[in-house]
């Protein structure tokens, strides 16, 4: 259910085969580990710590949360005498969300046992570091798929756990199209010999000069299309003639996601620079009254 690999001395990632390619991570020292991220499915968060606490022996004391989505940040509840660090919006999503997290828990059933847990430790400017045995955690905010995403880098190593700031297609609907750019420029600075994507397969150093162009390539490419739509009467046609491969992706991506994220990306953007996108009922509505204006005296 889920792939494990060792990325350098004590540092791991596991990748999801059920859910979205999503990815955790692992720090481990001598006495105690650092979990980051947990996995979409209970059984696949648990499955991260029993292999941790029991093949490796040793309890995780953190569980680092890079952002606050379901598939990142559920499965806190499953380290309970861990600590939870994350970005302070991170916690107030979390916390604003909480229904949500109700909701599925009555309507799915391997979800029963699942509650909501808060990060007890916040930051929300600057780095904070954590030390695991002789790694140095560096932990810093890397924004732009959602405002509260922070990434974690092994100094020691150059692995950076980018949250779902790295993802194999750019996902923007709950963030900010250029923070995104500024975040993957960022990285591409760092000197990294791997990026653990949020969704996805590691990426190693001599792919990451790729990936970051690709990616901003993208982001560009959204700009482009919404901006072309915004000039036209019915810039939903420009947006749905703007497939995920125009953009310069493949839709196989993601576990075949990618198309659908890519059509919410394109909407998102639209809403956020030009507001609300007229269906075509509006449009006819408009029609209908524009041919009635001149025999409307009697409004
Ligand atoms: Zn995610």
């Amino acid at each position: 259910m889920i792939q494990r690999e060792r990325i350098a001395d004590n540092v791991y990632s596991f990748q999801s085969e059920v859910y979205a390619q999503v990815t955790a991570g692992a720090v481990v020292g001598p006495s105690w580990a650092v979990v980051i991220d947990t996995l979409a499915l209970p059984e696949e968060t648990l499955a991260i710590r029993d292999y941790i606490e029991q093949e490796l022996s040793v309890p995780v004391r953190y569980v680092i949360d890079t952002h606050s989505h379901a598939d990142h940040a559920w499965g806190n509840c499953f380290f309970p005498g861990a600590t939870i660090i994350g970005h302070s919006l991170c916690r107030n999503y979390l916390e604003a969300n909480r229904s949500t997290l109700d909701d599925v828990r009555r309507q799915n059933q391997s979800y029963r046992n699942v509650r909501l847990v808060l990060p007890q430790m916040t930051f929300d400017q600057g780095i904070l570091n954590l030390r695991v045995g002789k790694k140095t955690l560096t932990l810093m905010a890397l924004p732009g798929h959602s405002d509260d995403n922070i990434a974690v880098l092994v100094e020691e190593d150059r692995v950076l756990f980018a949250g779902d700031a790295a993802m194999p297609l750019p996902y923007i609907v709950d963030g900010e199209v250029d923070d995104l750019a500024a975040s993957l420029k960022k990285m591409g600075k760092m000197g990294l010999e791997n990026i653990i994507q949020g969704h996805g397969d590691i990426v190693l150093r001599g792919e990451i000069d790729n990936f970051i162009k690709e990616n901003l390539a993208y982001l560009s490419n959204l700009k482009k299309v919404v901006r072309k739509a915004s000039r036209r009467r019915y810039p939903q046609e420009i947006l749905d003639e703007a497939t995920v491969e125009s953009c310069g992706k493949s839709r196989v991506l993601i576990g075949g996601l990618a198309g659908e994220l890519h059509r919410r990306n394109l909407r998102s953007l639209y809403r956020k620079l030009y507001g609300e996108l007229p269906t075509p009922s509006d449009e006819d509505e408009d029609e209908y009254y524009d041919e009635d204006e001149d025999n409307d005296d009697e409004e």
